[in-house]
């Protein structure tokens, strides 16, 4: 009887030390799965971290990239307009008007030849230091408007060469004389342009500019009786 207590009681004690072992491992796997899920969240938010650092990145960099794209192009626009501005009256109307417009502009009840002539005169006598042409307009009387479409007419035609310069902070041109046109008003009332014998006068012939009395007046007076004849 006392045998079966002793081996019932220790039964007993087997069984509570089990139950206490078992609650032990409850426990560590309790602590284990605790720690698990925290490594779990851990790794969770260093992944997240990385990814937002990545997107914050990538935002940035686009930011930056937009940056200097705007950048870029503020400065082209800001070229642009600064090279618009400092465009000179001469440069916009070459790029309104048509060659044959700048070729074949006039002023109103003006004779453009006697012009060209007022030009060429002016500016012969500066040689090839030339004249700012704002002085010559002002000298024979022209708007700016109408001088500047006169100077790129004779730079068209040979007449002058243009300079570009800075006067005064502002763009402008210095006009050399490079050809003086031919002019026909000195001969324009020579008798020979109207003479009836002009075929059979030579230097050396019978009929010659040497012996001939309408060449001598036309000479000595600026007109001939054969004009007045005709
Ligand atoms: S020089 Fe006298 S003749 Fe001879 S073409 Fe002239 S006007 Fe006539």
């Amino acid at each position: 009887m006392e045998k079966n207590n002793d081996a019932v009681s220790k039964i007993e004690e087997l069984r509570a030390e089990l139950n206490t072992l078992k609650d032990k491992k409850r426990k560590l796997d309790k602590k284990s799965k605790t720690k698990k899920a925290e490594k779990k969240e851990k790794k969770k938010a260093e992944v997240k971290n990385i990814v937002e650092k990545k997107k914050t990145k990538k935002a940035e960099k686009k930011e930056k990239k937009k940056a200097e794209v705007k950048n870029i192009v503020e400065k082209k626009k800001t070229k642009e307009e600064k090279k618009e501005e400092e465009k000179t009256l001469e440069e916009q109307l070459e790029e309104q008007l048509s060659d044959k417009e700048i070729e074949n502009f006039k002023i109103e009840k003006v004779d453009m030849e006697k012009l060209t002539h007022r030009v060429c005169d002016i500016l012969v006598e500066r040689e090839s230091s030339g004249m700012i042409q704002s002085e010559l307009w002002k000298k024979l009387k022209l708007s700016s408007r109408d001088g500047s479409r006169l100077a790129l007419k004779l730079e068209r035609m040979g007449n002058i060469t243009r300079e570009k310069i800075l006067e005064k902070g502002r763009w402008t041109y210095k006009l050399i004389l490079k050809k003086t046109p031919i002019s026909t008003t000195s001969i324009e009332n020579a008798p020979c342009l109207i003479c009836p014998v002009v075929q059979k006068c030579t230097l050396e012939g019978e009929i010659s500019p040497q012996t001939c009395v309408w060449i001598e007046e036309w000479v000595t007076t600026g007109t001939s009786q054969l004009r007045r004849k005709l």
